[in-house]
C-alpha cells in the first residue's frame, strides 16, 4: 500500500481572523491531492507535547467565518530550546509528517526557520494583525482588525461631539503602524501618531486647539501602540490644549470578529499555494502578498528584509486633514 504524504498545520503567537481558513484552506486543497492533514493544539506548545488531531474535511467544515483559530494558539518558551526543538522534530517524525505549515507572525517563522534547518520542510502563512512582516502587503487579519477599528473610531465620534471631547485611541500593531495609519485615513480623524514617523505633541495639540476655535466639537487622535500610550498622550494633550481629553486603549477587542471577506479570500489564496509549493519541489519559504500576488520568499530572506511604512499613505493622511 502507498503510504500518503502527510501535512502538519500549525497556528502560533497571537490568534487573528483568518487563520481557520487558511487552515481550511490548506487542508482542503491538500486532501483534496491526496494528502494526509493533521492539526496541531496550541501552536509549538502542542507540538512538543504531541497534541495532534486528523483533520478531514468535516472537521474544517464551519470555521471560515469564525475569528480565532479552532486549533488554538499559545507561546512557547520550551520551543526556543534546543531540546524543545528536538522534542518537536522528533514528534513530527514519528508521526511520519512530510511537510509542517506555521500560520503566525515573525516569531512563529523564526520558529518554522528553526524547524527547517532540523530538517522538517516547512511553510510560514503571515497569521497576524499586526501586518508587521516584512515582503508581504498583508498579513491575514489585518483587514479585519482595521475594520474593527475603523468601527470603534467612528462609535467614539459620536460621543465626542456630544461633549466636545478630544479622544485619543491606542491601536494595537506593537513596532507598526499600519492599523493606525490606515484606520486613521478611513475615519478621517485629526492626528495619527505611529512610531515610524517622529511625533510632535506640540504641533498636534496646536492643531487640535486651532480647530476647536474654528467651531469643531471634537477631535479624534490615534496612536499606534508602537508611538506611545493613550493615557499619556491624551495627558499632555490636556496639558498643552486645556480641552478634556480622553483615553482609549481598544485592546483585544481588535482581534475579534468574523474575517473580512479580503482575509478569508486571502487565506483560502494562501493556504491553496502552499500545496502547489509542494508539488513544485519548494519549501522553506513564507509566503504573502505583493500586488495582488501571492509570492513566497526563503525565511531568510523575510528576515533581512524591513517592513517599512508606506510614505505615500502618510502622505495623503496629511494632505487631506
Ligand atoms: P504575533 O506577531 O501575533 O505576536 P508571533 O508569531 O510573532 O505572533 P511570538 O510570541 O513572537 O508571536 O512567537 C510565537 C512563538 O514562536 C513563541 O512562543 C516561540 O515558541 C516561537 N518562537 C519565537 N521566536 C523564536 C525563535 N527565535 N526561535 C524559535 N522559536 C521562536
Amino acid at each position: 500500500m502507498i503510504s500518503l504524504k502527510k501535512i502538519a498545520i500549525l497556528t502560533s503567537g497571537g490568534d487573528s481572523q483568518g487563520m481557520n481558513s487558511a487552515v481550511r484552506a490548506v487542508a482542503r486543497t491538500g486532501l483534496a491531492n491526496g494528502f494526509e492533514i493533521f492539526g496541531i493544539r496550541k501552536g509549538y506548545k502542542g507540538l512538543i507535547n504531541n497534541d495532534f488531531i486528523k483533520l478531514g474535511s468535516k472537521e474544517v467544515s464551519d470555521i471560515l467565518y469564525r475569528g480565532g483559530t479552532f486549533l488554538q494558539s499559545a507561546r512557547s518558551a520550551e520551543f526556543e530550546t534546543p531540546e524543545g526543538q528536538a522534542q518537536a522534530v522528533e514528534n513530527l517524525k514519528a508521526k511520519g509528517i512530510d511537510y509542517l505549515v506555521v500560520i503566525g507572525g515573525d516569531g512563529s517563522y523564526r520558529g518554522a526557520q528553526a524547524l527547517e534547518r532540523h530538517g522538517i520542510k516547512s511553510f510560514g502563512l503571515p497569521g497576524t494583525i499586526d501586518n508587521d512582516i516584512p515582503l508581504t502587503d498583508y498579513t491575514i487579519g489585518f483587514d479585519t482588525t482595521l475594520n474593527v477599528v475603523t468601527d470603534a473610531v467612528g462609535n467614539l465620534r459620536d460621543t465626542m461631539s456630544s461633549h466636545e471631547r478630544v479622544s485619543v485611541i491606542e491601536a494595537m500593531g506593537r513596532n507598526c503602524g499600519d492599523i493606525a495609519l490606515q484606520a486613521g485615513i478611513a475615519s478621517g480623524v485629526d492626528a495619527i501618531l505611529i512610531p515610524e514617523i517622529e511625533p510632535d505633541i506640540k504641533q498636534t495639540a496646536a492643531n487640535i486647539k486651532e480647530r476647536f476655535e474654528r467651531g469643531k466639537s471634537h477631535s479624534i487622535v490615534i496612536v499606534a501602540e508602537g508611538a506611545g500610550k493613550a493615557e499619556d498622550v491624551a495627558k499632555q494633550i490636556k496639558e498643552l490644549t486645556g480641552l478634556d481629553t480622553r483615553p482609549t486603549v481598544l485592546g483585544h477587542i481588535q482581534r475579534g470578529g468574523t474575517p473580512s471577506a479580503f482575509d478569508r479570500v486571502y487565506s483560502s489564496r494562501l493556504g491553496h499555494k502552499v500545496i502547489e509549493l509542494i508539488q513544485q519541489g519548494v519549501t522553506g519559504v513564507g509566503l504573502g502578498m505583493e500586488n495582488n500576488k501571492i509570492t513566497y520568499h526563503s525565511f531568510e530572506e523575510i528576515f533581512n528584509a524591513k517592513t517599512e511604512i508606506n510614505e505615500q499613505l502618510y502622505h495623503i493622511f496629511e494632505d487631506l486633514v
